[in-house]
């Protein structure tokens, strides 16, 4: 069984100075919990600080990555500039990405392949919008996504699935519904990977809390969550770590 994730996704949230506050109030209270392991994503600008300010054995990563190796692509930031600022993950494929920058299935596929080419695990996000959702097409349609956003890419990869319509809004899917696409994505992944896909993560993410954590994590194929708003203080992290 692989560790459970507990992967941070702060969006565009904490300055420098405010996130290397969070570092040193989670550094002061932090207790790792046996069997799960703490990650941050980060806006870039913060990655140096947290390098410097985060406690032993928790993790750090970016929020996207670019498609391309380096060069002419003003305001990109490359895969090998996380893994040399020490960066462990990189979040693709993010609903936010897809809905206001267009990013393609295939751009995350190819976004995924550049973080795996330069050491660094991809957290490749998939889900449906309310529309698909109340149209009962959301396992076709994540699967769909999935199979076009892992295309070429190799093994050591996580998958988070992301509901849209649950992300920000206070509205979480049951634990039996994450249960039941999770189950749909470790099928797909077999299919991929073989025996591999047994150590692949299946994360949950969508108003995740320390009250509905353990719930959610407790179902056979979900090993983790990734976690927005209650990322942002220090107690609700440590609160979700604990409940795992
Ligand atoms: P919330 O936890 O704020 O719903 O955000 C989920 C998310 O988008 C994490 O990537």
């Amino acid at each position: 069984m692989p560790k459970t994730l507990l992967a941070l996704n702060w969006k565009m949230n904490k300055t420098p100075t405010e996130a290397r506050s969070w570092a040193e109030e989670l550094k002061e209270k932090y207790a790792p919990v046996e069997g799960v392991e703490l990650a941050v994503m980060a806006p870039a600008l913060d990655l140096s600080t947290l390098s410097a300010n985060l406690p032993a054995g928790v993790a750090f990563g970016g929020q996207d990555v670019s498609e391309h190796d380096s060069g002419a692509y003003t305001g990109e930031i490359s895969a090998a500039m996380l893994k040399d600022a020490g960066a462990t993950y990189v979040v693709v494929g993010h609903s936010e990405r897809r809905d206001y920058h267009g990013e393609t299935d295939a751009q995350v596929a190819a976004k995924a392949q550049q973080a795996q080419k330069n050491g660094l695990v991809p957290i490749v996000c998939v889900g449906e919008g309310l529309d698909v959702r109340e149209k009962g097409e959301h396992v076709p349609f994540t699967l769909k996504q999935l199979a076009g956003s892992l295309k070429g890419v190799g093994a050591d990869v996580v998958v988070a699935y992301e509901p849209v319509w649950a992300i920000g809004t206070g509205k979480t899917a049951t634990a039996d519904d994450a249960e039941e696409i999770a189950a749909a994505i470790r099928e797909a992944l077999e299919k991929q990977y073989g025996e591999k896909a047994a150590e692949i993560r299946v994360l949950y993410g969508g108003s995740v809390k320390p009250d509905n954590i353990a719930e959610i994590c407790g179902k056979p194929n979900v090993n983790g969550a990734l976690v927005g708003g209650a990322s942002l203080k220090v107690p609700d992290v440590l609160g979700m770590n604990d409940a795992l």
